[in-house]
């Protein structure tokens, strides 16, 4: 086992000492959010000699809702970071809204997840992990982007029980790197690649990961807005948004309260099968903001700044996530949650898993280690995500998606049932009712084919 020489242990800009061409690194992460930096600090945590390229430098803006569920929690928490949370607006639950109605539910219980959530910005959230990443011992090399992989022909693998080779990706010895910075290209050569940049994974399309497009995506669009609310203990979603025809569209708006004087406020609008496609997110934000309730005050006036948008891959759609030596997670495996649109908590859940078969792998497993990566995968979230692709199919029907959701809203505990599914947190040896309903639809998921 390689242990780490000279770590750098920096998130300083710049390019680490520790950086150093001729040296072959046990792992290099492309990319350093949620899913980059979580993977490198379990694997710099159990003593393995990891780089991570990120093309920014933190703290950075990322685009996102900025909302914590508590699978999300319960990552930081095992990260070591309950305490950095303590200044980020921490929340007790959803106010689900729809057709004039609304419902507060707390957290659910469950033994394995805290019953909170917080709201707290990418721009200081990313920054705390990848630092954590840093003092764990692995180097984040800030400013770095990958501009394309090193195909490593010579040791190009077999990738046993994957599938068929189009099913793999191939061989990797690292990552072209520009440093930004100082205008220069080098050479980071590693073991062992893990993709972790994010939804558009330039670095992964090059590897030959591509969207199955039959799978929904995710569009959303948001901003931060001046509000009296900014500390609600309650997120806010609203199920019934419109396009400008007055249609429900499968999607939600959000309310986020930041605790520090804004909200984070958005649209999210679910595609499957061509539909919705083409529908306009910033018609969908100007509605939702004009529609609001006004106690929340969004308006252009209290607008901080232009919106900004992106995508959203989800269901476990992007292919192949593993070749002989390299393994994609997070967004450049589109681990994004297809009921709710969560992705932090994925990204997180995936890095570890990603790590701790790339751990394996290094201590002599070889390959065997990342086809484990992907069964890991399915066992966690596949039958899972398979329901949330048929309810999102459900959903986009918008006769469907307004019989659903207002069945719904005139039940409490209907909608309990929901949120404990939606947001992945049904308790593997409880039967309540969430819990029963779950069960059913997967027996009935397990023997229907595709
Ligand atoms: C509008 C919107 C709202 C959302 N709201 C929520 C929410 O409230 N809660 C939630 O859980 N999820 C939310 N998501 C999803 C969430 O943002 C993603 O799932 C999450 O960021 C995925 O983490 P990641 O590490 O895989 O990718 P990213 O967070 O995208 O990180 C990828 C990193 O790689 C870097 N990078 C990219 N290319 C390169 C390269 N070539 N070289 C080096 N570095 C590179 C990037 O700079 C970035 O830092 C939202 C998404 C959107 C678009």
């Amino acid at each position: 086992m390689t242990r780490p020489g000279t770590s750098a242990s920096s998130t300083s800009p710049g390019r680490p000492e520790a950086i150093d061409d001729s040296r072959v690194h046990d792992v290099v992460v492309v990319g350093g959010g949620p899913s980059g930096a979580a993977c490198a600090y379990w694997l710099a945590d159990a003593g393995w000699d990891v780089v991570v390229v990120e093309k920014k430098h933190f703290p950075r803006v990322k685009t996102c809702g900025d909302g914590l569920t508590p699978r999300a929690v319960r990552q930081l928490n095992d990260l070591g970071l309950s305490g950095a949370l303590a200044g980020a607006h921490r929340y007790d639950g959803l106010r689900a809204c729809a057709y004039g109605m609304s419902l507060e539910m707390p957290w659910p219980d469950h033994p394995s997840f805290p019953s909170v959530g917080y709201v707290i910005t990418r721009h200081d959230l990313d920054q705390i992990v990848a630092e954590r990443a840093a003092k764990a011992g692995a180097i984040v090399w800030e400013g770095a982007e990958a501009i394309g992989p090193i195909l490593d022909r010579a040791t190009a693998g077999h990738v046993g029980g994957a599938g068929t080779s189009a099913e793999v990706l191939p061989s990797c010895a690292g990552a072209n790197v520009l440093d930004r910075d100082a205008g220069r290209h080098h050479e980071v050569r590693a073991r062992y690649t893990v993709v972790a940049d994010g939804a558009n994974s330039r670095f992964g399309r090059a590897l030959g990961t591509s969207r199955d497009r039959d799978y929904p995506l995710g569009m959303a669009l948001r901003g931060y807005f001046r509000s009296p609310r900014h500390d609600e203990p309650f997120i806010e979603s609203h199920l019934d948004i419109r396009d400008a025809s007055g249609t429900v569209v499968p999607g939600y708006g959000w309310v986020f309260p930041l605790g520090d004087g804004r909200v984070n406020a958005g649209v999210g609008l679910l595609s499957i099968e061509g539909r919705w496609k083409g529908a306009n997110t910033t018609q969908l934000m100007d509605a939702f903001i004009d529609w609001a309730p006004a106690s929340w005050g969004l308006s252009k006036t209290s607008l901080c700044g232009p919106p900004t948008g992106g995508k959203l891959p989800m269901g476990l759609s992007v292919r192949p996530r593993i070749g002989p030596n390299v393994l994609a997670i997070g967004d450049a495996a589109g681990s994004i949650n297809p009921f709710n649109g969560e992705g932090i908590a994925y990204g997180y859940e995936t890095g570890r898993l990603a790590a701790a078969c790339v751990g394996r792998a290094l201590s002599g497993e070889g390959v065997h280690a990342l086809v484990d990566y992907e069964s890991q995968l399915q066992d966690a979230y596949g039958l899972y995500y398979r329901m949330a692709r048929e309810f999102v199919r459900l959903i986009s029907r918008p006769e469907l998606m307004k019989v659903c959701v207002s069945t719904g809203m005139h039940s409490r505990s209907i909608m309990e049932w929901l949120l404990r599914i939606m947001a992945n947190l049904v308790r593997p040896e409880e039967i309540g009712p969430a819990e029963a309903a779950y069960r059913a639809l997967c027996t009935i998921g397990r023997l229907t084919p595709g």
